[in-house]
């Protein structure tokens, strides 16, 4: 069993312990919490073992009654691998602790890749973080677009890529972010940084990615072109679409035509605060015009690195190769609508 503990148990830290703990290879050994909120207090609630990331803060715990095991750095003595899933750039400023501990980490898209001998997604460059000391899921968008492209270059090759990525404003739970009634070019310089954070994955593509935020928490939505060096038919390419478990075509037929279909979907069915693991594209928006690709998937970014982390810690651990990894975590999750 992989021992894991998670730091920063928030919108992605909470969805990796669980996600971890339904791993019949893994377990979750504690989360580690900076401040005493709602958050900390579920984690003890689903029994969860909880560490203070901040020592001198420990007894802010304790006065609002939520226990607390120990220091982060009991955690991090306990742990094969460390997720950290604290916010954005914050991260960095524990790669002491964590090599002093001298546990493996799985970092997230908000750190710099500098910091990291390899950026990960499990489907692109799986073996580049094999037997490693730490590596960094990339971001949402990043994750969404390797996955959609690492097959298609395979089968057909790429010869360059266009995404216009549509990015939700916020998470549900970011209040403060926006914007609320505007359409933004963000960032206005062209390409945006998911173009060279793609690269740290799939560094032989050619990309151009833009950002717009529009006011919405639900999911982003993709709008991407590929040039293709192949000229498969739009059926052949809905074909490879298929073929890929982390990706879900959706049918015009079926009725979700739009993001909040399919998060109403996923929250019918069951899914535990309905997370969309999968790249959901729309079948009808796969056209291939002279050997140009286009397509419209969207992504939920609470959830598509999900399994990402899962398959991070195999690949440090070294217990499984890529396409095993990808199926044990998919099984034990249930990926696949
Ligand atoms: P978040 O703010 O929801 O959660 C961060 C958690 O870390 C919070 O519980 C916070 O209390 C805790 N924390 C704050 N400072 C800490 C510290 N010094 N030590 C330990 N814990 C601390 O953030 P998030 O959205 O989960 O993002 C985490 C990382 O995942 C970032 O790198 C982000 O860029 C990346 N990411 C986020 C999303 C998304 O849509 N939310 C998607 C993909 C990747």
């Amino acid at each position: 069993m992989i021992a894991v503990g998670v730091n920063g148990y928030g919108t992605i830290g909470k969805r990796v312990a669980d996600a971890v703990a339904a791993q019949p290879d893994m377990r979750v050994v504690g989360v580690s919490k900076r401040s005493p909120t709602h958050e900390a207090r579920a984690a003890t609630e689903l029994g969860y073992p909880l560490y203070a990331a901040d020592p001198e803060r420990r007894a802010a715990f304790t006065e609002r009654d939520i226990p607390v095991s120990g220091p982060l750095s009991a955690l991090l003595a306990d742990s094969d691998v460390v997720v950290d899933a604290t916010p954005a750039g914050v991260g960095e400023r524990y790669r002491e602790l964590y090599d002093r501990h001298d546990t493996r980490v799985v970092y997230q898209g908000g750190e710099s890749s500098e910091i990291v001998p390899a950026s990960f997604t499990a489907r692109a460059n799986y073996a580049d973080s094999r037997g490693g000391h730490a590596t960094r899921v990339v971001s949402c968008n990043t994750t969404g677009l390797a996955r959609a492209l690492a097959p298609l270059a395979e089968q057909y090759g790429v010869d360059r890529v266009d995404a216009t990525l549509i990015r939700r404003g916020g998470d549900p739970t970011q209040t403060d972010r926006g914007p609320i009634n505007d359409i933004l070019p963000d960032p206005i310089a062209v390409p945006s940084h998911h173009a060279p954070d793609l690269q740290t994955v799939l560094p032989s593509i050619e990309v151009t990615t833009k950002g717009v935020t529009v006011p919405a928490t639900l999911m982003h939505l993709h709008s991407v072109t590929v040039s293709l060096d192949a000229t498969p038919t739009a059926d052949d390419v809905r074909a490879l679409f298929a073929s890929e478990p982390r990706i879900e075509l959706i049918s015009t037929e079926s009725g979700c035509v739009s993001c909040a279909d399919i998060q109403a979907y996923v929250l019918d069915t069951g899914r535990r605060r309905g997370d969309v693991w999968e790249n959901c594209v729309w079948t009808d928006s796969i056209d291939v015009t002279d050997g140009r690709l286009s397509f419209f998937q969207a992504i939920h970014q609470q959830a598509d690195v999900i399994p990402e982390n899962v398959d991070a810690i195999r690949a440090l651990c070294e217990t499984a190769d890529g396409a095993t990894s990808r199926s044990r975590t998919d099984s034990a999750l249930g990926v696949g609508m």
